[in-house]
C-alpha cells in the first residue's frame, strides 16, 4: 500500500496515480514534481495559449489532412494541438506515418487520387497557391500537408509514390514574407499552423485567417 505524503495510506491515491498513467481523465491533478500542461492546448500551464485561441473555431470550407511524421509529434515545438483547436474538428484530419504504402493506408492512396487534393510542398512542379482558382461550391479542396522538419518532410515526399499524384502547391516567397515579418523577422521557415493559416487563407480568398496564426504565433515564442 502506498502512502500519501501527511502518512496516511489512501486507495483514492493510487486511483489518482493509475488514472494518471493512463492519461485518459483530462480532470486528473498531476503530481506536483511534473510541470502541469494544458488539457486543451498541451503547453505548460505558464505560457498556456487558449486565451488567444479564436472563441469559436475558424470556419473554413477546405478539408486539412496532416501528415505527420512519427518524430514530430513528440518535439515540444509541434503547432498541431493547437491547429486542431482553431479548426473545426471535421475539418483536420492528422494522420500518423512515414511510409503510407498502398496495403496500409488506402485511404491516403485514395486521397491522393482526388483531383480535389492538393499537396503543400514546394517541388518544381509546385504551383503558387496564390494562382489556384477558388474551389466550386460544395467541392472543397482537401489541403495536404507533411509535418515535420525539413529532413523529414523531404524524406516522407520522396519515399512515397502516392505524394506524386496530387497537384503540388507552394507558398510564395511574398506570400510567407507577409507572415514572417510579423512573427519571426529572421527566420522565412514556417511551422505547420502559420503554413495552413496561409495556406487556407490564400485558397479561400480570406486574409482574415493569417490574423489568427499571426496572434498565435507571437504569442508561441
Ligand atoms: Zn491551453
Amino acid at each position: 500500500m502506498m502512502m500519501t505524503e501527511d502518512g496516511k495510506s489512501s486507495p483514492e491515491f493510487l486511483d489518482i496515480l493509475y488514472s494518471y498513467a493512463n492519461e485518459e481523465d483530462e480532470e486528473i491533478r498531476v503530481p506536483q514534481n511534473k510541470r502541469p500542461s494544458c488539457s486543451r492546448c498541451s503547453r505548460p500551464i505558464t505560457v498556456c495559449l487558449c486565451p488567444y485561441l479564436p472563441e469559436k473555431p475558424v470556419a473554413i470550407e477546405t478539408n486539412v489532412y496532416i501528415l505527420q511524421h512519427p518524430l514530430e509529434e513528440s518535439r515540444n515545438l509541434t503547432t498541431v494541438p493547437i491547429l486542431c483547436e482553431c479548426l473545426p474538428t471535421d475539418k483536420v484530419q492528422i494522420i500518423k506515418g512515414k511510409k503510407f504504402s498502398l496495403r496500409r493506408f488506402p485511404k491516403v492512396a485514395e486521397l491522393m487520387k482526388s483531383p480535389n487534393t492538393l499537396l503543400l510542398y514546394p517541388d518544381s512542379e509546385a504551383e503558387d497557391i496564390e494562382a489556384i482558382p477558388q474551389a466550386p461550391g460544395g467541392q472543397p479542396y482537401n489541403l495536404v500537408l507533411l509535418d515535420g522538419t525539413w529532413g523529414q518532410a523531404k524524406g516522407m515526399f520522396l519515399h512515397n509514390e502516392v505524394f506524386s499524384w496530387p497537384k503540388k502547391v507552394k507558398l510564395n516567397h511574398s506570400t510567407k514574407s507577409k507572415f514572417v515579418i510579423r512573427t519571426q523577422p529572421n527566420d522565412m521557415s514556417l511551422s505547420t499552423l502559420e503554413s495552413t493559416a496561409v495556406a487556407l487563407a490564400a485558397l479561400e480568398r480570406r486574409p482574415e485567417i493569417v490574423d489568427v496564426g499571426v496572434k498565435l504565433c507571437t504569442e508561441c515564442v
